[in-house]
């Protein structure tokens, strides 16, 4: 299907049909507060995502995508968030599962992305070192041909959801001869393999996202590199520019606005609503404004998308301004709450803050602060601007 005006309002009320019958209400709660769902809840709404025919609606049809246009798929995403359904699988489904419909042998895509689709498999990103961020291309985790496989050695950092994956898609050093962009390749590694090992890096606020994982001699069958040898930095970017457009996170923003919109009308400014403040209320409509902004901004990528094969620099704009609209929302919950922000998730477990604080400030400080790490996340906003200066400025 792909969309006209006339059955969008249909499309619309299809999409809030299916949420109302299948998400659970905790689960819709959690989502509309910026609180992870678990595990299990999301595998239990992927599954039924699948059986729709919705669970990688980006994805070629053959693959289980559904073919709509890119207009079609922004209101699946907007509508989707509008209606409290929480993000699932984006290394699955918008990061891996694209790079192997375009770079994959038939061999992987038949291996791989079924299992990606299903969650079989749980990808995560092995793209980071100890010494290699804003400059990628100084990694040096190593990959040395031995017949059909590849002995890699290294280390990898800020592997978000590693402790939970089973698969990582790496970069890893193939030769040091010529540009170092020029000796890098992509390898798809099962993380059961032996000389694999672990540990967690905490948040500074003490939520475990992060990992180290450490190769010592792990053999990785030569078959499972995507695309020629020495060729992954070119790969490495196409999957950074899908990251940055998704890192533009206009869904999660547009879910903050409700939140924000939610409590204006609970918590008192000088003893009446924060709503009939005349302060707050230009500073909401500052926050929707730039919402919309990025909204049609983010439309205007996909077409661009569609139109080109890729948006190149632009995604760069979109991850630096999405960020901010985000962190700018949050800080808007967090200074309209004041001291009801300020409560840790612990405190909120033993239900003794219930009574005294509104439902809707759970986690308000706390996404506050998780916000800090997507502007640092696929390359920070710095290097953001600098490829902004660059490649879209001339200067
Ligand atoms: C929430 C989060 C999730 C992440 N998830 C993953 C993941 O799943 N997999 C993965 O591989 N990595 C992941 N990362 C790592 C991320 O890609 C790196 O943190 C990022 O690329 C920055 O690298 P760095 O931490 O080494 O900082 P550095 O590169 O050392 O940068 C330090 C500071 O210097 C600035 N800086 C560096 N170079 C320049 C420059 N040329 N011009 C101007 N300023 C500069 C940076 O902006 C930054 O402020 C994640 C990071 C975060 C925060």
């Amino acid at each position: 299907m792909n969309m006209h005006a006339g059955n969008e309002v249909a499309f619309r009320d299809e999409i809030a049909d299916f949420c109302k019958k299948n998400l659970d209400p905790e689960v819709r709660r959690l989502s509309d507060l910026g609180l992870p769902v678990g595990e299990a809840a999301l595998l239990e709404w992927q599954t039924k995502l699948v059986a729709r025919g919705w669970g990688a609606p980006s994805w070629e049809e053959k693959w289980g995508g559904s073919g709509w246009d890119m207009r079609t798929l922004f209101i699946f995403e907007e509508e989707m968030a509008a209606h409290g359904a929480p993000l699932v699988g984006t290394f699955n489904i918008k990061m891996i599962g694209p790079i192997l419909q375009a770079h994959g042998t038939p061999e992987q895509q038949a291996h791989y992305l079924p299992k990606a689709l299903s969650f079989e498999h749980a990808w995560c990103q092995g793209y980071s070192e100890p010494g290699a961020g804003s400059d990628l291309a100084s990694l040096q985790t190593r990959a040395e041909r031995d017949g059909d496989d590849y002995i890699v050695n290294g280390t990898k950092i800020w592997t978000s959801g590693g402790h939970l994956a089973n698969h990582m898609f790496c970069l890893v050093r193939t030769s040091r001869e010529g540009r170092r962009q020029a000796g890098i390749s992509f390898l798809l590694i099962d993380l059961e393999t032996p000389g694999i090992s672990q540990r967690p890096v905490h948040h500074f606020y003490g939520a475990h996202v992060f990992n180290q994982f450490f190769f010592d001699n792990v053999r990785v069958p030569v078959a499972n590199r995507v695309g020629k040898e020495n060729a992954g930095w070119d790969i490495a970017k196409s999957l950074l520019e899908h990251e940055r457009l998704f890192s533009a996170r206009h869904t999660e923003a547009r879910r903050k606005l409700g939140r924000l919109e939610r409590l204006s009308k609970d918590v008192r400014i000088h003893g009446r609503p924060a709503i009939e403040d005349p302060q707050f209320r230009d500073d909401l409509a500052k926050r929707k404004i730039e919402l919309r902004a990025l909204e049609n901004a983010t439309m205007r990528a996909l077409e661009r998308l569609v139109d080109d094969g890729g948006i190149g620099p632009f995604a760069s704009v979109l991850k630096l301004r999405g960020i901010e609209v985000n962190q700018r929302l949050d800080r808007a919950i967090v200074q309209l709450l004041g001291p009801d922000a300020l409560p840790a998730q612990a405190a909120w477990e033993d239900g003794a803050l219930n009574a005294f604080v509104p439902d809707e400030a759970r986690n308000a400080a706390e996404s506050r602060y998780w916000w800090r790490g997507p502007a640092i996340a696929g390359g920070s906003q710095e290097v953001q601007r600098s490829i902004i200066t660059k490649h879209i400025l001339n200067l």
